[in-house]
């Protein structure tokens, strides 16, 4: 756990109140949910305006509010810093000595972005849930479910990455950093790496010897010079092997579709078939086994094959049979409602399975 470092109050207050500015997002107050049963401060986070583009600095100010408000119910661990100068960080709800625990992350590709927001209303949904403000799943009341279980939400795994896809350039600090992503794509936008040209999600050790992809750092597709190189994918490693993860869910877009098999074998097998025919039948979307049609050394294809952890991948955004990238925020809604289970259904699978 050497990586991790707990955050204290007074260094949050103090990184927080230099991010205080009014931020893009807080301007947009459009499609605005808000669940009928919502006890938090929903007016507060700007994740409840669904701005179009969700930023760093407006992941942030949300987690900032519900430390203020949930003081003991959660944590905020610092995961790693990133080469650009940004931080990822892990918000846990619960016991981090507890036996049964969940790990979910979002935006590990950049421009998957939205992602990051559909962590962040689990993260709030949850906690309404455990103030006993939620509602049943199979007939299992969601406070009952989330009883003696931890769950670590990572909403934004790749925080220099988001803010080359949602800003460009511009948001490059290091002038060194900024010079090689000039030189590697032209496209900013459709960027999916880290600040470095690392695909983090081709940076982990399951068919990473094998894997060929991009011959040199890119906005996709290279796999870095070692599996574990980059902080963020080594941070990931760190959190499943120091903990008791026992189920995780890796985001991604675009598609409306669950990858859960890579090779595994045994007990692992059963209990990732099991889990994601849960996920599937909350969401709807269907399974994908065929592990050989898509790029390996990805964070679920090491969890189930290198450390026996049930993981999937869980594809958003192709609800309605558009496959575009970022996906929309009008899409965020559809999404949404497809994925507000997905925390319950885990836990019930856990628990009951
Ligand atoms: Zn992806």
């Amino acid at each position: 756990m050497q990586t991790i470092k707990i955050i204290f109050a007074a260094t949050l207050t103090a990184i927080f109140f230099c991010l205080g500015c009014m931020s893009e997002a807080e301007e947009m107050q459009e499609n605005v949910i808000i669940s009928d049963k919502a006890q938090f401060p929903h007016q507060e986070l700007i994740v409840y305006s669904s701005p179009a583009k969700y930023s760093y600095e407006d992941f942030l100010h949300d987690v900032k509010i519900l430390r203020e408000n949930y003081p003991t119910q959660i944590q905020v661990l610092k995961l790693c810093d990133t080469a650009d100068g940004r931080e990822v960080f892990d918000i846990v709800l619960g016991d981090l000595n507890g036996e049964n625990q969940i790990l979910i992350f979002g935006a590990m590709h950049a421009r998957e972005y939205i992602t990051t927001q559909i962590v962040m209303r689990q993260l709030c949904e949850s906690l309404n849930a455990v103030g006993g403000n939620g509602d049943n799943y199979r007939g299992v009341s969601a406070a009952e479910l989330l009883q003696g279980l931890t769950i670590h939400f990572v909403p934004n795994s790749n925080p220099d990455g988001v803010a080359i896809s949602q800003f460009g350039l511009s948001a490059v600090n290091n002038p060194a950093l900024r010079a090689q992503v000039a030189a590697m794509s032209d496209d900013l936008e459709q960027w999916k790496a880290n600040a470095r040209g690392v695909d983090l999600n081709r940076n982990f050790d399951a068919g990473w010897y094998e894997f060929i992809g991009a011959p040199y750092p890119a906005s996709e597709r290279y796999k870095g010079t070692f599996p574990g190189s980059e902080p963020e994918a080594a941070a990931l490693i760190h959190l499943t092997q120091d903990y008791h993860i026992k189920r995780a869910i890796s985001y991604h877009t675009c598609g409306a579709l669950i990858y859960w098999y890579y090779k595994q074998s045994g007990n692992v097998l059963t209990e990732s078939q099991k889990f994601a025919e849960e996920i599937s039948r909350t969401t709807g979307y269907y399974l994908d086994d065929d592990y050989t049609a898509v790029d390996a050394a990805g964070y679920k294809d090491w969890a189930v094959y290198k450390i026996g952890v049930p993981s999937i991948t869980i594809e958003v955004g192709a609800e309605n049979g558009d496959y575009i990238n970022p996906v929309p925020q009008s899409q965020f809604n559809a999404i949404w409602s497809r994925n507000k289970n997905v925390v319950y259904a885990t836990a019930y699978n856990l628990k009951f399975e």
